[in-house]
């Protein structure tokens, strides 16, 4: 396995006010080539502390992608320090140096002393053009390891990366990746009902992670590994059955909108706690306008009885949120609006207005066809937003289930 490490230098990496996104792109890029990046360092802008993740770097890894501190401001030291771990001279490349000075001639500017320093490279390392900026990047193969040194403004990084890096790059054995999505599953109760699978694995990785209302499954395996990731996969698939609303990485509402316009189907919404979430998310695929008809958000007793005719009597006896309630919001929703599918939603998001019987979290999730209106109970984990989206994801996740049956 072919090794890659990250180095993003920069002190404004290390405040809340800019984030490393190039190591995002090199990593993705990096892995179609076979190459596993298996560590990422942001450092700050300091000569010695940079020198040791070089030092670091070359200890561990094959490949070694900086990013940033190529520049000619005295804050730009990546060049300094890779010379001064590996104990190299930096030498003045007057090809360069020339191409910078036509840069700043060409706009009839006075090239600054500074920009001097950009014209200095690693003995024996081949200059990465720079068609966005005077920046070169920078190509060094020695002790058996590839070196880039890159700039840190991300269009500059790529351009460069594309064209003059990538070809250079050593390619490594590839990989196929199996995901899986699966819907309002808890990562410790799918990692144990996947402990028989991922335990016997051999050649192929496993990750799971975990986002709101859904967990990702990778296996990650060589191309020589190819039958053990297609016999793991299935018994991924036999595992979880159709909790698995993915094999790639696609949103609820993506997968949802495709089966929707799959069987011609329509869908109207009726939400009280969501606040038009769910209809926010069936609207944010383009050409929801074939399959979502309307959203209403009913958030007062009031306007789930004068919207949706839903009794009032029928709240006071089991209150706004209560299966009946949901029920009767999916069914009217669908009536009113011509519908194939009527959806209601009524909960509890928080932080107050929950008590014993009817706690934060409480959220009932009604789904009406022509034929039968069914009604699920949750119980969400605290956290506004997150029992909205979870509330909301769970009204797709009945949808899909309805439709895949
Ligand atoms: P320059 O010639 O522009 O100075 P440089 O190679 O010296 O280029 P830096 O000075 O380190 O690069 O960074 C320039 C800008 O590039 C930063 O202000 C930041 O906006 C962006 N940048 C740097 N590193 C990263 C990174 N890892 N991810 C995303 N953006 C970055
Ligand atoms: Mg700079």
């Amino acid at each position: 396995m072919i090794k890659a490490e990250i180095i993003a230098v920069g002190s404004e990496l290390l405040t809340p006010f800019r984030a490393d996104t190039n190591s995002l792109y090199l990593t993705r890029s990096v892995e179609e080539h076979g190459i596993r990046v298996i560590a990422k360092t942001i450092i700050g802008d300091d000569l010695n502390q940079i020198a040791q993740s070089f030092s670091i770097a070359f200890d561990r890894s094959d490949v070694i992608i900086s990013t940033g501190g190529l520049g000619p401001t005295i804050d730009d030291l990546t060049r300094e320090a890779l010379t001064k771990y590996l104990g190299i001279p930096l030498v003045l490349d007057k090809n360069i140096l020339q191409k910078i000075e036509r840069r700043f001639a060409e706009r009839n500017i006075k090239m600054p002393e500074s920009n001097r320093q950009q014209a200095m490279v690693p003995q024996g390392a081949i200059p990465l053009e720079n068609e966005n900026g005077t920046a070169p990047g920078i190509f060094i193969e020695t002790r058996g390891k590839q070196v880039f040194l890159l700039p840190g403004p991300p269009f500059e990084l790529e351009a460069m990366w594309e064209k003059y890096a990538l070809p250079l790059l050593k390619r490594g054995e590839l990989f196929q990746r199996q995901i899986f999505k699966i819907a309002l599953m808890g990562e410790s109760r799918v990692d144990e009902m996947l402990r028989p699978v991922t335990s016997t694995l051999k050649k192929t990785e496993y990750t799971i992670l975990a986002g709101p209302g859904e967990v990702e499954i990778h296996l990650l395996a060589p191309f020589d590994a190819k039958e053990e990731l297609l016999e793991s996969a299935n018994n991924v698939r036999a595992i979880l059955g159709n909790r698995i609303y993915a094999e790639e990485l696609a949103y609820m509402e993506e997968v949802v909108a495709r089966l929707l316009r799959g069987f011609n189907k329509t869908v109207s919404v009726a939400e009280s706690c969501t606040g038009g979430l769910l209809a926010h998310r069936l609207t944010q695929i383009p050409g929801s306008s074939n399959y979502f008809e309307r959203g209403v958000v009913v958030y007062s007793n009031a306007s789930k009885n004068q919207v949706l005719h839903v009794p009032y009597e029928l709240i006071e006896q089991h209150g706004a949120v209560s299966a009946p309630v949901a029920i009767t919001m999916a069914e009217q929703i669908r009536l009113l609006s011509h519908s194939d599918f009527g959806i209601g939603i009524t909960g509890i998001a928080g932080p107050d207005g929950g008590n014993e019987q009817k706690p934060v979290g409480l959220v009932f999730v009604a789904l009406a066809d022509l034929n039968v209106t069914r009604v699920e109970k949750y119980h969400f984990p605290p956290g506004r937003d997150r029992i909205k989206f979870m509330a909301s994801q769970a009204a797709l996740n009945l949808l899909r289930l309805r439709l895949t049956e």
